[in-house]
């Protein structure tokens, strides 16, 4: 019988490499990315639909409302969200589901599907990550400051998550970001079905049939 999908939820600090590193695990068509509503400017080369959903602050309160979220958070001066439709219709047809969210929602995320499985990507060390933040250039020095504050708030939760992956070697990072995802998948309490089918089999087996 089939087993549902799982949930991947990967958080990092602000430039650790998450946006990189789902980048490369999608390349592998088994796993599903969902895309998320953010009230956030698009930066140049990203795409709305692909990317994220860029929306109005309007419209991002509306979804809250009309409970099309499974889950949001304020993260700097944005909304954040991950519509709830696509995650459920792909977990439902057995698809592995990765949500790359801040810490807040991942923790929300947590306590409502406990079997879900956290990772937190970070650099090797602050230095790296300020340099790497720096360096994509994305945002302006007001902003770069705001999300290094951020970190500093965020690293005291890091051990609430299952895993921490450090990305210094970008494959490195990736390929031990696959082997806890295919060790997670292969854990018994998400093989309940797995069980009771070859319980039913040995059974079956016991009574003489085939
Ligand atoms: P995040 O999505 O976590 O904010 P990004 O994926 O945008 O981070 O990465 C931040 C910057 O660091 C980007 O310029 C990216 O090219 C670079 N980067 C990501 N991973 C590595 C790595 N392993 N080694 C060197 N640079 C990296
Ligand atoms: P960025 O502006 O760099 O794309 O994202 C800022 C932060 O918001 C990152 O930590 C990213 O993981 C997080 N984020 C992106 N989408 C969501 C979401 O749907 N929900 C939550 N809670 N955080 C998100």
């Amino acid at each position: 019988m089939e087993q549902k999908g799982m949930l991947i939820v990967l958080s990092g600090f602000s430039g650790a490499g998450k946006g990189t590193v789902v980048k490369e695990l999608t390349k592998d068509d088994n796993y599903r990315l969902s895309v998320s509503a953010t009230t956030r400017k698009p930066r140049p080369g990203e795409t709305h639909g692909k990317d994220y959903f860029f929306i109005s602050k309007e419209e991002f309160e509306d979804m809250i409302r009309k409970n099309e979220l499974l889950e949001h958070a304020q993260y700097v001066e944005n909304y954040y969200g991950t519509p709830r439709n696509y995650v459920q219709s792909q977990l439902d047809q057995g698809y592995d589901v990765i949500l790359e969210i801040e810490m807040i929602g991942a923790l929300n995320v947590k306590t409502k599907f406990p079997e879900a499985v956290l990772l937190f990507v970070t650099p090797p060390n602050a230095k790296l990550l300020r340099d790497r933040l720096t360096g994509r250039g994305t945002e302006d020095d007001t902003t770069v400051a705001k999300r290094l504050a951020r970190a500093s708030e965020e690293v005291e939760f890091m051990d609430k998550y299952d895993y921490i992956v450090v990305n210094d070697d970008l494959q490195t990072c990736v390929n031990e970001v696959k082997s806890i995802i295919v060790a997670s998948r292969n854990k018994a309490t998400n093989n309940i079905n797995f069980i009771n089918n070859i319980k039913y089999e040995l059974n079956e087996i016991a009574k003489g049939v085939n």
